[in-house]
């Protein structure tokens, strides 16, 4: 007999999960207004107001999720020069380690949306001056990396974390199931997918072999309604189709969901490397050379890795 859905979210808040690089990712940039915060302070944004008049945010939402960033070390506040009374919100290494992470959302949105591009369309890379056009590549082999030549693999002691995002899931969901009041949709197209933690995980879920309904949900261990729901928005934003296999349903990757993987490699790649502590990465993404997969954006005309310093837009 199905539970009550009380009984359940009450569950959701006590249980425990596998440790997962992705989940701990999300607990920390999992959410669409601060997905567009970083993409402007990648652009050169450091005070609130610049902040607030780029982005049309709230300013209270803004305050909650400024401070949230530089709780989690993403932003270091400093005085504006000159001007004591105004602070700066600069990156920090471990903020400016998540611009593949921004080239990942940039890059699915510069393939997908028909509208204006999460970062502008004149980049530029300044060492070979070439018009931004970017590969997601393995270290080791220099290959492109796509979802099918990862294998996931478990590290021996993985073991469990605790529910994450307690705090901003109610905004998560919010800012999923409705747009943003004065943000520009095209802007929370890209950054939704990737600002509501059971979209997230379903379609990871997915991404890692698993494609029925039975076995996404034993994967995940969640509730029917809540997976059902979300399966239901990953087809209708068509990154993932539902596709009869005899008497079951197989969900399909389409073309569109599967340039979403670049986001969650980077990500993955980036908490790996600032959230696993000593323990180390709770999985290991083994690319088809062999190796485990560190990968990162490059420029396909020069072939040299993109840092945020060396990317500008084209001055017309
Ligand atoms: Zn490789
Ligand atoms: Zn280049």
């Amino acid at each position: 007999m199905p539970k009550p859905a009380a009984q359940n979210d009450q569950e959701e808040l006590t249980a425990r999960i596998p440790a997962s690089s992705l989940v701990r990712a999300l607990g920390v940039v999992g959410d669409a207004w601060t997905i567009l915060i970083l993409k402007e302070a990648f652009q050169g944004r450091k005070r609130f107001n610049e902040f607030h008049d780029n982005l049309r945010i709230p300013r209270q939402t803004l305050m909650l999720r400024l401070a949230a960033l530089a709780d989690n070390q993403i932003f270091y506040r400093r005085p504006a020069q000159h001007r004591t009374l105004v602070q700066e919100y600069r990156l920090t290494p471990k903020g400016l380690d998540l611009y593949n992470f921004i080239l990942a959302v940039w890059y699915w949105h510069q393939r997908w949306s028909s509208q204006q591009l999460f970062l502008p369309d004149t980049l530029v890379h300044r060492s070979c001056g070439a018009p931004l056009k970017a590969a997601f590549v393995c270290r080791c082999c220099d290959q492109e990396v796509h979802r099918r030549d990862v294998t996931f693999i478990d590290a021996p002691d993985r073991g469990t974390d605790p529910q994450p995002m307690k705090r901003l899931s109610r905004q998560n969901e919010d800012a999923f199931n409705k747009p943003v009041e004065g943000a520009r949709l095209d802007d929370l197209v890209a950054t939704t997918i990737v600002g509501d933690r059971w979209s997230n995980l379903a379609l990871f879920s997915i991404f890692q072999g698993h494609s029925t309904y039975s076995e996404i949900k034993d994967a995940l261990g969640i509730s029917s309604n809540i997976l059902s729901s979300r399966l239901k928005k990953l087809v209708g934003l068509d990154l993932i189709h539902a596709e009869p296999a005899g008497r079951r349903i197989d969900y399909v990757v389409t073309p569109r969901g599967e340039d979403v993987y670049p986001m969650f490699h980077s990500l993955i790649d980036w908490a790996d490397r600032w959230l696993a502590g000593s323990k180390g990465p709770p999985q290991f993404l083994v690319h088809s050379c062999g190796q485990i997969t560190d990968a990162r954006f490059i420029c396909l005309s020069c072939r040299a890795p993109l840092r945020a310093w060396d990317v500008t837009v084209r001055q017309s």
